[in-house]
């Protein structure tokens, strides 16, 4: 039941099910992937079914080890990400965690680390953690997740076995999607804008009303828009509109390649067609991909102020040579 009650990941969670069967677990994992695809809850299952009761290939759900890390209060499960207004996962943080596994578990059978977000770690934090898995305590585990395997130090990657978690299939999105209050159609429109992300989806959900104000702006033929209305301000705003404006590219892009059938805005055919005949597509792609380069930037913490305003230039640049025709 446990494993069961994540959505997809049947991959992931075979390969963990099949160490703990056959007592193989390793000592340190990477769960690699993009955002809200289910990583945490595998590392939270696996770190269940470490310490479960059963000692099986599943966490029972039912027995003090697994109610206490359920609820967060395990003392020998510890828990580290980034805190909401850091950027960075700091040297003393990691410090603090390491030396609690340093000694021996209060009551369980190991010690579990779940530490999200390794692409995060500032230098010194990274070399901290790297010493701890080269030597590991032998009663420690470390399940590590990062979003951007790219940006985690290769040393720390090849100490670890690495579990890929690719995005969700957009069937299971939707279907979720329509669980939770969403009607047939913004949920299909959803999971594929979402790019297999749950969290992502839900986030787009809760903002469908602003995503139709992007939608006005990019749908503009002229700068004023651009140029009046404010620029997101924060990172998950700007993420959310870089999203949307490569999505739109794509969709121009599809329209003038006859690819109609793949465009995701279906509901803006005439808008789209009309950009389709008036860009110049092969700058259209570009954009998107030096857009799709700016999204990448800022998971590197580069000014959320500086990113919006490229990504406005980017735009401006298209539209340029769109008034020029
Ligand atoms: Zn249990």
């Amino acid at each position: 039941m446990a494993w069961d009650s994540i959505i997809g990941q049947e991959l992931a969670k075979r390969i963990l099910q099949e160490h703990l069967a056959t007592a193989r677990v390793a000592q340190a994992y990477l769960l690699a992937g993009p955002e809200g695809v289910g990583k945490r809850l595998l590392a939270l299952e696996m770190a269940k079914a470490l310490n479960c009761a059963l000692q099986a290939s599943e966490a029972c759900d039912a027995c003090h080890s697994c109610v206490s890390i359920a609820r967060g209060v395990h003392p020998d499960v510890h828990g580290l990400s980034v805190e909401a207004d850091a950027d960075r996962i700091k040297i003393d943080a990691v410090r603090q965690m390491l030396s609690r596994i340093a000694l021996r578990p209060f009551n369980a059978n190991v010690s579990v680390v779940i530490l999200d977000g390794v692409e995060r770690l500032t230098e010194e934090a990274a070399n901290a953690l790297l010493k701890s898995l080269e030597e590991p305590p032998a009663h420690a585990r470390f399940i590590l997740i990062t979003s951007v395997l790219s940006g985690c130090l290769p040393t720390i990657v090849s100490r670890c076995q690495i579990i890929r978690c690719p995005g969700l299939n957009p069937q299971i999105v939707a279907e979720f999607l329509k669980g939770h209050s969403c009607d047939e159609k913004t949920a299909g429109y959803l999971s594929v804008l979402s790019c297999g992300s749950l969290s992502r989806a839900m986030a787009w959900a809760s903002e469908w009303e602003g995503y139709q104000r992007l939608l006005a702006r990019f749908e503009a033929t002229g700068p004023s828009v651009w140029l009046e209305e404010k620029l997101p301000e924060t990172r998950k705003d700007l993420t959310w509109a870089l999203d949307g404006m490569v999505m739109w590219l794509r969709d121009v892009a599809f329209v003038a390649s006859d690819g109609a059938s793949w465009v995701l805005h279906a509901d803006r055919a005439k808008v789209l067609d009309e950009q389709a005949q008036s860009m110049d597509v092969d700058l259209c792609v570009e954009t998107a991909f030096q857009l799709l380069a700016l999204r990448e930037s800022l998971e590197q913490f580069v000014s959320p102020r500086l990113v919006a305003t490229l990504a406005r230039e980017q735009w401006l640049c298209l539209l340029t040579g769109l008034l020029q025709k």
